[in-house]
């Protein structure tokens, strides 16, 4: 437990310590998944071509292919007609062969002139207007792989991007590590089920389907473990029943007031530490394990819930799936706003660009998850600075967060 007064940790720091703890404990199964289902996993193996890439030398144009070398500016017979997915024959020798995008180079030819710079006489014999160069408009055999290059490391995230390399190369099917099983848990007497009627001093659960979504992307399966009454006893039990989980993921209830149960409860039975974050929204994070499971406590408010999660807790997911970039890409640009007196804390507020320049949501309450909805990113204010319209501002696309 930290002292009431003890400094508040720097984000960098908390990141760092989060990392530690995740490549101490690795996810390493693996599995085979078809590439359908592969989009957010994490690759377990380098992803190796077993084939050159194109297979062979194909044309980059609908024109006319023929062999430079043999041939002195004569209209050329056109000798064949070859059209993508075609075997073609070697070229006959003093004539050209009519070709179309993507389809393969006859041996024999080695330059390819585009319809749109030939004419084709009385006699179908085509006239080459143009000067042309040796292996123009010819895509070479390997020009984008060669057998045994490697595409993807292991630890790459595999998106359409990734999936579609895949599948250039022949593979149906690539190794992934095995889908992290995360609990999820919401503690407070106040949280009702959206669907159901609210009584009085009721709120949503909001925060459990903002986990849920955000987890799935991230390639986890969720367990589900509902909503977890401020009680030390069923704190307890419901605690106990959580068997085989790689994390246990829980909102609220981490600050030190007094119907602070999780962390009673976690700490009778594990190692917890309760850090004091640098960082709006957000502050209080339950880090730990509970019977040899890693726990992670997220705040309770919405917005403190997104940040934490998107800066913290997916950092550290996807590092115990191997993932060496898991920081978000940021890119700085002028703020569209004043910030006059320093804060102690990091601040990252819910922004919009609006004509190159970063511009924050109006309220900046941590329970409001509508600015989140509302914003494209976060902005970082760093603590102990003002900042100036125009001055520099890191903004962290809210895409690279939640992907
Ligand atoms: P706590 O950390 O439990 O003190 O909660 C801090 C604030 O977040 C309180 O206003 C809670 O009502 C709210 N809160 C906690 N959990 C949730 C949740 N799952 N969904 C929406 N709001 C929550
Ligand atoms: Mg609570």
């Amino acid at each position: 437990m930290s002292e009431p007064h003890s400094p508040l940790m720097p984000v960098e720091q908390a990141l760092a310590r989060l990392l530690e703890l995740a490549e101490a404990a690795p996810i390493t199964e693996h599995e085979l998944v078809d590439l359908t289902d592969a989009d957010g996993r994490v690759l377990a193996e380098p992803m190796v071509a077993g084939l050159d890439l194109p297979p062979w030398p194909n044309s980059a144009m609908d024109g006319y292919a023929l062999r430079l070398a043999d041939w002195q500016g004569e209209p050329l017979e056109v000798s064949q007609r070859i059209l993508a997915g075609m075997a073609p024959d070697a070229l006959q020798p003093g004539t050209c062969a009519r070709i179309f995008t993507g389809a393969p180079v006859p041996e024999g030819a080695d330059t390819v002139e585009m319809q749109e710079n030939v004419s084709v006489g009385d006699d179908g014999h085509v006239h080459f207007n143009q000067p042309l160069k040796i292996a123009q408009n010819i895509r070479p055999q390997g020009q984008e792989n060669r057998k045994g290059e490697t595409l993807l490391a292991a630890g790459t995230r595999l998106g359409p991007i990734e999936l579609g390399l895949a599948a250039s190369i022949g593979l149906a099917q690539l190794p992934v590590r095995r889908k992290p099983r995360v609990a999820v848990l919401s503690t407070g007497d106040e949280l009702v089920e959206p669907g159901h009627e609210l009584g009085a001093g009721q709120i949503y659960n909001s925060n459990r389907y903002l986990l849920v979504a955000w987890l799935q992307r991230l390639g986890c399966e969720v367990i589900d473990a509902g909503i977890l009454p401020d009680d030390l006893e069923r704190t307890r039990q419901a605690l106990g029943e959580l068997e085989g989980v790689d994390l246990i993921l829980s909102t609220g209830g981490v600050s030190v007031g007094e119907a602070d149960f999780l962390g009673i409860a976690l700490r009778e039975a594990g190692e917890l530490a309760l850090w004091k974050l640098a960082i709006k929204p957000g502050k209080p994070l339950t880090v730990g394990e509970f019977r040899g499971r890693p726990v992670i406590g997220l705040p309770g408010n919405p917005a403190s819930t997104l940040v934490t999660f998107g800066l913290l807790a997916r950092p550290y997911l996807l590092r115990r799936l191997g993932v060496q970039k898991v920081e978000p890409l940021g890119f700085n640009v002028p703020a569209g706003f004043t910030w006059p007196k320093p804060g102690k804390r990091r601040e990252f507020l819910r922004a919009r660009l609006e004509n190159g320049r970063v511009v924050p949501y109006s309220n900046q309450s941590s329970g409001v998850l509508r600015s989140a909805a509302w914003a494209e990113g976060l902005a970082q204010v760093l603590e102990g600075t003002t900042l100036a319209e125009g001055d520099s501002v890191r903004f962290i696309p809210m895409s690279e967060l939640l992907g």
